[in-house]
């Protein structure tokens, strides 16, 4: 297939693939004085409070809403997708990295931690309308630029156990379901409208796999 779509910016990679997505936004409180011996799990996105943002920064939006699906197949782009590992997706703006308990899991394998000591070094507790959410921490790089705290050296030091959140960017659903959400998230991603064409099917894997997303809550 051939990709039409004008990419701004793009910048040569060095090998990593580097796929964060931070979400911005504004969250109820939640309950005050639990532990984080209580996870529970909710689904991602389920809080309707939550926004859905612009893409015009670097780092975009939080909030995949449920039941985004391709329908309009026919206005649809090609899809083109080839990471450039520039890391945009990884610093830029404030924003979150929800993990859900396979995340977790993979990261404690990977990093060979104990759930605890991970999440007092590597995590934080967001309010959300659910609960409190549990998320990646990030460290300042910038007067107001924050990096997600496993970006070294402009790689992703957790690559093969990253989140699913990180994983299927910019496959989601607020970016695949319509052709302006694509071509708007290419200003923020110079990976998208280089190389080939991603199958269809594999979108809707992506999809699918980002609708059975979890997050891992403390309960009210
Ligand atoms: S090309 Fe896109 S997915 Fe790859 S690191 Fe850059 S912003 Fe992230």
């Amino acid at each position: 297939m051939t990709c039409n779509l004008g990419v701004p910016g793009s910048i040569p990679g060095d090998g990593s693939r580097i796929r964060w997505r931070p979400i911005l936004g504004r969250f109820p409180s939640g309950q005050r004085g639990q532990t984080v011996n209580l996870l529970a799990y909710a689904f991602e996105g389920s809080n309707p409070s939550l926004p859905i943002t612009s893409s015009l920064s670097r780092r975009f939006f939080l909030f995949q809403p449920f039941g985004g699906t391709m329908n309009d197949q026919d206005s649809l782009p090609d899809f083109c997708f080839e990471c450039t590992a520039c890391s945009f997706c990884c610093s830029g703006a404030p924003g979150y990295v929800w993990l859900s308990r396979e995340d977790l899991d993979r990261l404690l394998t990977y990093l060979e931690l104990e759930q605890a000591a991970f999440i007092q070094n590597y995590c934080r507790w967001i309010k959300t309308g659910e609960g409190k959410a549990l998320s990646l921490q990030e460290k300042k790089s910038g007067e107001a630029t924050y990096d997600c705290i496993f970006l070294k050296h402009g790689k992703c030091s957790v690559y093969p156990a990253r989140p699913l959140q990180c994983r299927t960017y910019p496959f989601w659903s607020e970016i695949v379901t319509t052709k302006k959400g694509w071509e708007e998230e290419s200003h923020s991603c110079p990976g998208i409208g280089r190389g080939s064409s991603v199958p269809r099917k594999q979108i809707e894997d992506y999809l699918t796999a980002r609708r059975n997303h979890r997050r891992l809550y403390y309960p009210l």
